[in-house]
């Protein structure tokens, strides 16, 4: 099967299967999208390599998965709606069986998302995928990372860490290891994460700022913080810890919740006079969304054990030990 075939077979989808939203859509030289009037177009893009971001033993349907999840989760953060995506496909062979797989996993969520594949570029090499997501958000109404004031709420969504626990399981670090529950949870969250499209696109108004946690929520916290020139004081006591983390020993959860990468949930701030429009988008989403901590005029990232409106008398600094993922100097995912 030669480069067109193999687009052809996988990767372009006839007329009635799937979205055709675009003005001219896969095929042609250039696809032509045309995000609604008083709408502009949000832009993203994330690469996942072999080795580096999945592992060898993942199953082609959650890798397609995976790769239009992370990049529909940066739209997520900037409340963007989903368009459309191109995908940029290094593949080392052509097997029919890993590529009808790899399809439907991505086409399924795309579908999900009302997400068009417009466009890509095929090519032999070391698997990778880069996919460019393109979606819509009300003129001035993106989420940035910028926009966090002093006295705002810091929320989370979801159980951050189960991703780290599976990376974890895999390594063969856990001892004990996990029982098959708690590995299938931990596991389902690394290969399968829901991106929160719906949240962010909830948020718009309600939100100061907002960000994705790929690479650590203490980290991806802090580009927020440096973006918006503030601190924020953390309460580890008050993070919710998943059931496939409950029995891990106090370190090894805080290590999955602050700094695990890979959970793709959004970490957003909110002045305190949202606390009722957050809790009802949550109940209404019926996703978990918690409060965890504060932004503070003071720059840097403070981190507390005790309540976090028990008051400050039975307030115990926690040391800052947790470091996120930077490609560059850390270890390969
Ligand atoms: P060109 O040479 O003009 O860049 P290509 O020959 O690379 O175009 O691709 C032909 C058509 O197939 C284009 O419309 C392109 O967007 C599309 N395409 C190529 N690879 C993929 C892919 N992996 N997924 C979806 N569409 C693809
Ligand atoms: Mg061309």
């Amino acid at each position: 099967m030669g480069e067109f075939d193999l687009i052809e077979t996988f990767f372009r989808r006839p007329p009635g299967v799937g979205p055709h939203r675009a003005v001219v859509g896969n095929g042609d030289d250039c696809a032509v999208i045309a995000p609604a009037p008083g709408m502009q177009l949000a832009i993203s893009t994330d690469t996942l390599v072999e080795g580096r971001h999945f592992l060898s033993t993942v199953s082609p349907a959650r890798l397609g998965h995976k790769a239009l999840a992370v990049n529909l989760s940066d739209l997520a953060a900037c409340g963007a709606s989903p368009l459309g995506f191109t995908l940029a496909l290094t593949l080392p062979r052509v097997d029919e069986a890993w590529l009808r797989g790899f399809a439907k996993g991505l086409f399924d969520l795309a579908d999900e998302h009302n997400c068009e594949l417009i466009g890509g570029d095929t090519t032999a090499g070391p698997l990778a995928i880069g996919i460019t997501v393109f979606g819509e958000v009300p003129a001035g109404q993106a989420l940035l990372r910028s926009g966090a004031r002093a006295g705002d709420d810091v929320w989370v969504s979801g159980h951050p860490g189960e991703a780290r626990l599976a990376l974890e399981a895999f390594r063969g670090t856990l001892h004990p290891s996990l029982d098959a529950g708690q590995f299938d949870q931990a596991r389902l969250a690394m290969e399968r994460p829901d991106p929160r499209v719906a949240l962010g696109v909830g948020l718009r108004g309600v939100a100061s700022s907002a960000i994705d946690v790929s690479d650590g929520l203490l980290g991806d916290l802090g580009h927020v913080l440096q973006r918006s020139q503030v601190g924020a004081a953390l309460f580890v006591d008050e993070f919710p810890v998943s059931p496939c983390l409950q029995a891990r020993s106090r370190d090894e959860q805080l290590n999955c919740i602050l700094a695990g990468g890979d959970d793709y949930e959004l970490v957003f701030t909110a002045p305190p006079s949202a606390r009722a429009r957050v809790a009802q988008l949550g109940a209404n989403l019926g996703l978990l969304l918690t409060r965890v901590g504060c932004i503070e005029a003071e720059p840097g990232l403070r981190l507390w054990r005790g309540g976090m409106d028990a008051g400050s008398a039975v307030r115990e600094p926690v040391p800052n030990r947790w470091t996120s993922f930077d490609h560059f100097k850390g270890a390969a995912t």
